[in-house]
This record gives structure tokens, C-alpha cells and sequence, in this order.
């Protein structure tokens, strides 16, 4: 039983994401944060609540950079909280599915996360996350 949590976009840019989707959405970015150990400078939004968070690439051989490298700006992940983040990888590991992170690593929003293969999940790449207690 996921809850959906965000919705994460690849962008280039903070600077002119952050005001594009203020337009789009009618709302304000309400946070800004940086995951250091994710390479990336985050940007959340909010509306009707759907969570939708905006990742610019820090450093030119990080994650972010490299997926925009090969696929351009868009879509880069779908998140779900959890409520028990380490049975639920071992859950998935029985069921076969290939973690990209052994122990869940820190996340924005004080948050544990793991990431979930796109291969498979139809090519998504699945975050699962679980607020820190
Ligand atoms: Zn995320």
C-alpha cells in the first residue's frame, strides 16, 4: 500500500524551471533544498496535493546531468512513500527486483530513499521513500 509521494523532473535549470512551473501551476515553489550526496539542487511545488519536484545536476558527471545527457529534460522518476522503507526492499529484492542501492540513502525532505531499476519497471525509475522518525 503506497502512498504517492512526488513526482520527479530533470531540468537544466532552477532558474527558469522554478518560475515556469510557478506559471503552469498557479502556485509558488514553497522549498528549495540541496541533496549533496544526489549531486542535485531540488525544487518541491505542491498543488491539489500532487507533489512535483524539480532536479538541477550540481556537478556535470552526476546523475541528473548524465540521464539529460542521454534522454534530455522530462520525466525522471516517480516516488512512493513507504511506511517501513527496509522490509520493503527486502520485499522487493524476494520479488526479484533489482535495487540501485543496497541500504536507503538520504534523500531531500529529510527522507530515506531507495531506487528501484527502470528495466524493471517498465522504464521508470521508481523511488521509494520513508520520512526519517
Ligand atoms: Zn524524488
Amino acid at each position: 500500500v503506497y502512498k504517492r509521494q512526488h513526482i520527479g523532473i530533470a531540468v537544466n535549470s532552477l532558474k527558469t524551471s522554478i518560475p515556469l512551473y510557478e506559471r503552469l501551476l498557479g502556485s509558488n515553489c514553497y522549498k528549495t533544498e540541496q541533496v549533496s550526496g544526489e549531486q542535485v539542487d531540488t525544487a518541491f511545488f505542491l498543488q491539489n496535493g500532487a507533489k512535483i519536484e524539480l532536479l538541477e545536476s550540481i556537478d556535470p558527471n552526476g546523475v541528473i546531468a548524465k540521464f539529460i545527457q542521454k534522454k534530455g529534460e522530462g520525466l525522471h522518476h516517480i516516488a512512493f512513500e513507504v511506511p517501513d522503507i527496509y522490509a520493503e526492499m527486502e520485499r522487493l529484492k524476494k520479488e526479484g527486483f533489482t535495487l540501485l542501492n543496497e541500504t536507503p540513502k538520504s534523500g531531500a525532505d529529510n527522507k530515506l530513499v531507495c531506487f528501484v531499476h527502470p528495466k524493471d519497471a517498465n522504464g521508470v525509475l521508481i523511488e521509494l521513500c520513508q520520512s526519517r522518525r
